[in-house]
């Protein structure tokens, strides 16, 4: 007889949990979740017809295993995504790139740039650690392009990078900088080691440059397609699925851990929590603790606009990295998910970010004229193309950004948990891309078994 496994959430993340858990002989798995259905934020809507994901959702880079996995979930339907990214800044577009490209700023700032990251290349990796983002982007970047990104940062994620934690830039597409043209990027990457690992160049032909995959589903019905077919998949392994069901209580009951919802008991041997929500658990486990004050949500307007398919560029996305922009990812995602209606119309998804409570927010039903003003200026549909529908739907927390203390608050917060309910095991939610929680997920047997 194996042991019993909760899992709560069943997103990304608790779906990977539960794939490693099954191979434990005989284990019995439940997964439960507070919304009526399964993939959390991988689930896409349905609007005006089409299914949309919430922003851009891929399997993007993941190793080849999982790609096997998602391949076979799908029986065979997965497209391979071949990424064709554009990067906006200053009225430049660079097409190939997915980074802020800062080669339209004057030639004295630019040559100040290369100044400034020459000077930082002897100290480089030496003194104290950086106490917050800006600080390590200056460090990275030099004071005028670390500035800039900095300014990047706060305009798409409403936080000063001062009060992100410095981990925070792996979340970001400021991971590199680019700020000449292609031939002298080369060259200057090539000049120093430090330089060639913070800078960034746009190669003619890449290749394969590791053995991580890109797929999509291939039904038509964006990333939803995988998500009801991996609830069945795992069902039919024998997985229970509570999904619309709150957590009532959890209590201590003859060794194990009573946990009730409202439609089952369970008798658990432990109970893995794969989201943040560090409130329901602390409450359920009887102490108060709240961790969404050390967060910091990255607030949206979500814009889809329908236009015909023949009007919308044929790429995968383009980041407006521009300060004065109001989207920030669009993405040709009716296209790349194969979603064409009798009438020949499609749709681009764009996130927007947003302060909440600002003009925009507050009249979002009035935005998608703005933000469809953009897509044209940005080459994104094509000048004559017609808005046909649209909604603009807002999204109060996409992106989470840590913010300075996290870790400690965290820290605390897992200790409290591990003194009075050894058997819960709080999953830590810092992998982001759906690459690095998959990867993550190979700890959870040996978690379970300690
Ligand atoms: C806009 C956006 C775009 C992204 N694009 C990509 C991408 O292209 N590629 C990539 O690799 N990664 C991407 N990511 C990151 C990746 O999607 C996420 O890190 C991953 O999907 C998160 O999975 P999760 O299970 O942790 O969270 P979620 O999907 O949010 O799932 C958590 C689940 O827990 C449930 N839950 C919460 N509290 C409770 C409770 N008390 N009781 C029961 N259930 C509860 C929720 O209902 C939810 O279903 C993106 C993220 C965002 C925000």
């Amino acid at each position: 007889m194996g042991k019993v496994y909760v899992v709560v959430g069943a997103g990304f993340r608790g779906y990977c949990d539960t794939l490693q858990l099954l191979q434990e002989p005989g284990a019995k798995i439940y997964m439960i979740d507070r919304e009526p259905f399964f993939g959390g934020i991988s689930y896409s809507a349905k609007l005006k017809g089409f299914s949309v994901d919430k922003g851009v959702h891929m399997f993007d880079g993941i190793p080849q295993a999982l790609a096997d996995n998602v391949t076979e979930i799908m029986e065979g339907k997965v497209r391979t995504i071949d990424f064709v990214s554009v990067s906006a800044f200053n009225g430049l577009r660079t097409d190939g790139f997915s980074l802020p490209d800062l080669a339209s700023l004057p030639a004295d700032t630019k040559a100040r740039i290369t100044a400034e990251l020459q000077a930082l290349s002897p100290n480089a990796g030496k003194g104290p650690a950086h106490r917050n983002l800006h600080e390590l982007l200056e460090a990275r970047y030099g004071a005028t392009a670390g500035g800039i990104f900095a300014g990047i940062f706060k305009n798409l994620y409403n936080l000063d990078a001062t009060e992100a934690q410095p981990d925070a830039l792996s979340k970001t597409s400021l991971g590199r900088l680019k700020h000449l043209d292609d031939a002298e990027m080369i060259a200057l990457k090539a000049s120093d080691p430090f330089l060639d690992s913070v800078l960034a160049a746009r190669r003619k032909a890449l290749g394969k440059v590791d053995d991580f995959v890109s797929i999509y589903p291939d039904t038509g019905e964006a990333m939803r397609g995988w998500c009801v077919r991996a609830q069945k998949w795992l069902e039919d392994r024998g997985v229970t699925m509570c999904l619309g069901q709150g957590i009532q209580s959890i209590e201590a009951v003859g060794g194990k851990l009573r946990l009730k919802t409202e439609g089952h008991t369970i008798d658990a041997d432990r109970i893995v929590w794969t989201n943040d929500n560090t409130q329901a658990l602390a409450s359920l486990l009887g102490f108060d603790f709240d961790t969404s004050t050390h967060v910091s949500g990255t607030p949206m307007l979500f814009a889809t606009l329908i236009t015909k398919a023949e009007h919308i560029k044929d790429f995968t996305y383009l980041q407006n990295f521009d300060p004065e922009g109001k989207t920030y990812r669009t993405a040709s995602a009716g296209i790349y998910s194969g979603q064409v209606d009798a009438n020949g119309n499609s749709f681009v998804t764009s996130e927007c970010p947003t302060p909440i409570g600002s003009e925009r927010w507050n009249n979002h039903t009035e935005a998608h004229h703005a933000i469809w003003r953009e897509c044209k200026d940005l080459g994104i549909v094509s000048p004559d193309a017609v808005l046909a529908d649209h909604a603009v739907m807002r999204l109060p927390s996409t992106f989470k950004v840590a913010k300075l203390g996290y870790d400690e608050r965290i820290a605390a917060f897992q200790a409290e948990v591990a003194k009075r309910a050894p058997a819960v095991i709080f999953r830590d939610v810092k992998p982001f891309f759906r690459r690095d929680i998959y990867l993550d997920s190979f700890k959870v047997r040996d978690l379970v078994n300690a």
